[in-house]
């Protein structure tokens, strides 16, 4: 007899590192530990093909690809926003995705559609196809809670009518949000992009289940509230299914040598590591400022440095996605003389560092971090203390989470509304992180969540089963279909 082909999972990503590296990983679970066969999907516009496929490349032979064809979104107005342009992307690339279903799930029966945020417009064609359709959230249980109190905000809503979230969002088992803490897009009703999120978060209620990028124990009242719900019929099941950290290639590029060369040579413990993200930008004032804090802490450190914003937009991703400065050297912009005075502790790499292997080296001891989530959990996967510095889309609601709730994370004080941190409150946090007990409070925290965040992942543990509950789901679902 031929061997019964795989039932497999189709995942679409969404553009950008962020979606993908731990969609790739829950794929790359499905595969080993859950018997599935998966087809990851991903789309031509803004994104980046080699980069994708970098990412890709160390799949499980279970675990296929697809890409789907462009779409026109040049009918968009300019200057339209990052968040617009990824759910007109998504919704407009539907056609694609179900001509693709008809055909990818091969040999094998299609057992699940699993679409990532931005992508809930797929949910329906799920229901049409009659597999489960399920949420990969890469972030936070307290953002899902966020896009369910949108939606209940919009609930009976006339279409076109929108209403602002409260000044101090308080939600089940979550850290009190303030106004400004709230993600991009969400703090402004006449904002384009509010009404695509409104309409995101509406779809949440047909979902089959999210499966989150977190573990119980980072924000355990959440977890119980949706738990609660999920019982009563309220909402549907959440379950924590991370942290998904990259696993780091063995080969190592020429870049990545000097990083983990240079750490090498440092003393355990000793370095905090610098890093604002895939996207983050500073300005030319901020950067200088950073730069004499780092040198006046006396502590070592690997900053990444990327290219300064003249346009106070802390995000360098444009609107296509792509990043146009990446040809400039930006450690030009580091003040006159600092890389000489700070040589003999000090790293600044232009661009990219190979973070997971960064933060897993024995000499990192904190991350000063833009708290972007996969940032964040890649730091509390390694045992790795955080100096929270939050820019844009989510990135606040983090540094909350990580401060208030956590306790992983401090806060340096910021010197203007806009953000700014000047020279002095650097070298104070930094100094705070290694030396003294508020740090020590925080490093006691960061290992303690370490190692129930190895637990949580490992084969038993409670992200495991939540998934092998999912795909016990999914294998139930398609056995009542034969
Ligand atoms: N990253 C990296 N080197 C860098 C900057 C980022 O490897 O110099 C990786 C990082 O490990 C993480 C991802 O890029 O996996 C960034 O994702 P995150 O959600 O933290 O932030 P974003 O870049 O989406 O703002």
């Amino acid at each position: 007899d031929e061997p019964r082909p795989l039932p497999c999972v189709v995942l679409l990503a969404s553009p950008g590192m962020g979606h993908l590296i731990p969609l790739a990983e829950l794929a790359r679970r499905l595969a080993v530990d859950h018997g599935f066969a998966a087809t990851i999907v991903t789309l031509t516009n803004l994104s980046d093909a080699a980069a994708d496929a970098a990412v890709l490349s160390s799949m499980p032979a279970s675990v296929s690809t697809a890409v789907l064809p462009a779409v026109a979104l040049d009918d968009l107005p300019p200057g339209v926003g990052f968040g617009t342009l990824m759910f007109e992307l998504l919704r407009r690339s539907l056609p694609h995705l179900h001509e693709l279903m008809g055909s990818v799930a091969g040999p094998g029966p299609a057992a699940a559609l699993v679409c990532d945020f931005f992508g809930t417009a797929a949910l329906p064609l799920a229901a049409d196809l009659g597999v489960p359709g399920y949420v990969f959230f890469p972030n936070s249980f307290t953002l899902v809670s966020v896009m369910r109190r949108l939606a209940e905000l919009h609930d009976g809503a006339a279409p076109g009518e929108y209403r602002d979230l409260p000044d101090t969002l308080r939600l089940p088992g979550c850290v009190p949000l303030r106004h400004a803490e709230l993600p991009d897009g969400f703090r402004d009703r006449t904002d384009p992009v509010y009404a695509y999120l409104v309409e995101e978060a509406r779809r949440y209620a047909r979902a089959d289940g999210f499966l989150v990028n977190s573990f119980e124990e980072l924000e355990p009242a959440v977890a119980e509230a949706f738990d609660r719900d999920a019982a009563d019929g309220a909402f549907p099941p959440v379950y924590p299914v991370g942290p998904f950290v990259r696993s780091s290639s063995s080969n190592k590029e020429a870049d990545e040598l000097d990083c983990l060369g240079w750490l090498d040579r440092q003393p355990a413990g000793s370095v905090v590591y610098v890093s604002f993200g895939s996207g983050g930008a500073l300005s030319v004032g901020q950067t200088a400022e950073l730069a004499t804090g780092l040198e006046t802490s006396g502590h070592r450190f690997l900053w990444v440095v990327r290219m300064p914003s003249h346009d106070g937009n802390n995000n360098a991703l444009g609107a296509d996605g792509s990043d146009d400065r990446s040809q400039d050297d930006p450690l030009a912009w580091l003040p006159e003389g600092f890389l000489e005075r700070t040589k003999s502790r000090g790293l600044a790499v232009a661009g990219w560092a190979p973070q997971v292997r960064v933060l897993a080296h024995p000499a990192t001891a904190g991350f000063m971090s833009h708290c972007g989530w996969n940032s964040t959990l890649e730091s509390l996967a390694s045992d790795v203390p955080m100096i929270t510095w939050p820019l844009y889309a989510e990135q606040k609601m983090n540094a909350a989470i990580l401060t208030e709730l956590t306790g992983v994370a401090l806060r340096p004080a910021v010197s203007r509304e806009d953000g700014f941190v000047a020279n002095d409150e650097v070298a104070a946090a930094v100094r705070e992180l290694m030396e003294g007990e508020k740090g020590r409070a925080v490093r006691q925290q960061a290992r303690r969540l370490q190692e129930v965040a190895a637990r949580a992942r490992s084969p038993e543990g409670p992200s495991w089963r939540a998934l092998a509950k999912v795909a016990g789901k999914w294998k139930a679902g398609l056995r009542n279909g034969d």
